[in-house]
């Protein structure tokens, strides 16, 4: 069950899912689509995919059809490959029986990959190839390289193409003599910037991801925008969504605010360019906090920071929040707060009643849970109430919370989360 369904809103369909195989997990994403449009489209359409592989992945998986030797399209690939030889591993499909092992020379043809064999269909040699993947992407040993390099703060920094990523990154790192680093051993530049701020040591992963792309269609940019902010947020604690003051927020930002939430990711919102307001920068925010509010009402806790990039306005003042958003994750809320958070919750809210408990569970990020007689399951408007009640005590700006139900006694269904 890797590949899950096309991520919605992206132009094309490209598959991505996360693999875990044998303890080791990475994500898999099926360039899909290639082989359709006129000849030209094809052609193009195979060059985008071939860029963008070589740039996004650490790995390629070359997979060519064992029934349809020396095609045009595999060699155009190929010799886009070249260069980038020891990211490839050139797999040859539908070897469903030994007898076509025989003719695997040929495929060498195509340059001094990694070869080997499977058949998809059959499922025969999957494994082989999962273990192989497993090792040429160095797994175990970036498990242990990763230890040694924790920081206090994972952050992302992740919105649509042109809002100003990378130049809110060339800012961080003027301001802060920060130490960029190239980490060695891999297959490819991943360039990471880590930096202090207010005695909190913040890490910013494979920046390199920030500074791209290069000449590529704006569709591939935006499928591989969504992809990537998808990536950079399941590896941090906190991220910042830039988005452009001009433009607003458009589908992706939607997207990653939902899957940030999901996750329990520490998220702010950073409104870039507002050197570009004619007139009162004042009024022009008051203005936008409106506009967004109605869009943003599943996040209402997110913290909003209007930035100038270009001109370092307000990035200071940004990573102050990106150091308060991190530690209000990791709030603890003590037993006896949430006793009286709880009675009076009840006393304003009568409905609130046949909620018997509530305690924190867990932190970075909070989770609470509540207890309830069986067969008086809370209504989720209750439990949205009950969280405005914490928060109330404990804003916690910026962080999801999650508020998990428990029930006691009989229902004849047993216990339900
Ligand atoms: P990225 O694709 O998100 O990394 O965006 P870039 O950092 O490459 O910026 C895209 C364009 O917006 C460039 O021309 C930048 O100079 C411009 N830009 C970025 N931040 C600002 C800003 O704060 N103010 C203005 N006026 N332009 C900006």
């Amino acid at each position: 069950m890797a590949i899950e369904s096309p991520i919605s809103g992206t132009t094309r369909d490209r598959l991505y899912g996360e693999v875990v195989w044998q303890g080791n997990t990475f994500d898999l994403i099926d360039l899909a689509g290639v082989e359709t449009g006129t000849k030209k489209e094809i052609d193009q359409s195979a060059q985008e995919s071939v860029d963008l592989s070589i740039v996004e992945a650490d790995l390629i998986i070359f997979l060519v059809d064992w029934t349809d030797k020396n095609n045009e399209f595999d060699k155009l690939v190929a010799r886009k490959l070249r260069k980038y030889t020891d990211k490839v591993l050139l797999v040859v499909n539908k070897v469903d029986n030994p007898a076509r092992m025989r003719d695997i020379e040929e495929f060498k043809r195509l340059g001094s990959f990694d070869l080997t064999t499977v058949s998809a269909i059959s499922g025969k040699s999957t494994g082989d190839l999962l273990e192989k993947i497993v090792e040429k992407l160095g797994l175990d040993k970036a498990e242990k390289e990763e230890e040694t390099q924790k920081a206090d703060i994972d952050l992302a920094i992740i919105g649509r193409p042109n809002v100003g990523k990378s130049t809110l990154l060339n800012t961080i790192i003027g301001e802060k003599r920060a130490i960029v680093s190239s980490e060695a051993g891999t297959t490819r530049d991943i360039i990471d910037v880590r930096f202090f701020h207010k005695g909190k040591s913040i890490i910013i992963k494979d920046t390199a991801g920030i500074r791209r792309p290069g000449k590529v269609s704006k569709d591939t940019i935006e499928s591989y925008s969504v992809l990537r902010a998808h990536k950079a947020l399941r590896d941090c604690d906190v991220a910042v969504l830039v988005i452009d003051g001009v433009e607003g927020l458009v589908a992706l930002d939607m997207n990653i605010l939902g899957q940030a939430k999901e996750w329990g990711k520490g998220i702010i919102l950073a409104v870039n360019k507002i050197d570009t307001v004619d007139g009162d920068v004042r009024e022009y925010m008051a203005q936008k906090i409106w506009q967004f509010q109605e869009q943003l009402n599943f996040v209402p806790w997110m913290p909003i920071v209007f930035i100038s990039a270009k001109e370092d306005e307000n990035v200071k003042s940004l990573l102050g929040q990106v150091v308060a958003v991190a530690e209000n994750r990791r709030t603890t809320i003590s037993q006896e707060s949430l006793d009286i958070i709880l009675k009076e919750a009840i006393n304003s809210n009568f409905q609130l009643e046949n909620i018997k408990s509530l305690v924190q569970k867990k932190t970075n990020p909070p989770q609470f849970e509540v207890v309830y007689p069986a067969k008086r399951k809370p209504h989720f408007t209750q439990i949205r109430f009950l969280e405005n009640r914490i928060r109330d005590a404990f804003p916690m700006t910026g962080t999801p919370i999650f508020i998990d139900e428990k029930s006691y006694g009989k229902t004849g269904k047993g216990r339900k989360k």
